[in-house]
């Protein structure tokens, strides 16, 4: 697909998302969808768990506390915004920013899945528990962050690379450089 097909398909499953009006409860509260932001034809596709108060004013992910630290991660690694694509599993800020319910997450998984499938990324990042627990159902991120594996839905293959939440290096100064240290593996994978 060229850029312009992909930015077409990826308005069309906004559209989609808002018109069938997928989880209600949520879409009532929040002031927008957050769909996601970046370069349609990023290698790197970054989810998150679900927009916050600054996401859901400003519609697009990341913009807050834990966006400045991913800002933080992408600068260590040599790249911006504009090079990877931004989006979360969960679409609506939650109220009061609780946790996505399970139902909540269900939900957007195959528009997420539709998304990635209009990007073509090489590597999936997932920030949190909310987002890896789709794409690595077993793992437990204490012991396989950082490291990158592959997995296959339906007709795509990906490398999926769970990393904690940025928003979880704001509180635990040590995890910080755990994040930057997972990431600066990343641009060497997508080279070969
Ligand atoms: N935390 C997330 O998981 N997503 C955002 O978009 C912002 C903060």
């Amino acid at each position: 697909m060229s850029h312009h097909e992909k930015a077409h398909a990826m308005r069309a499953l906004e559209e989609e998302i808002i018109a069938l009006n997928i989880t209600p409860e949520l879409a009532e509260q929040a002031n927008r969808l957050v769909i996601g932001d970046g370069n349609l034809n990023a290698d790197i596709v970054f989810i998150g768990e679900a927009p916050g108060k600054k996401e859901d004013e400003r519609g697009i992910p990341f913009v807050g506390a834990a966006g400045k630290f991913l800002n933080v991660m992408l600068e260590a690694a040599g790249m911006v915004r504009s090079d990877v694509y931004i989006t979360n599993i969960v679409k609506y800020r939650p109220p009061n920013n609780r946790d996505p319910k399970a139902s909540e997450k269900e939900a957007f998984w195959p528009y997420l899945l539709k998304q990635l499938e209009i990007i073509q990324p090489k590597v999936v990042i997932t920030l949190g528990r909310h987002s890896m627990g789709y794409f690595l159902t077993k793992a437990v991120i204490g012991e396989v962050h950082g490291q990158p594996h592959k997995v296959t839905f339906g007709n795509q293959t990906l490398t999926v690379i769970p990393l904690y939440h940025p928003a979880a290096a704001l509180y635990n100064g040590s995890l910080r450089q755990t994040l930057i240290d997972d990431f600066l593996v990343v641009p060497k994978l997508i080279q070969n």
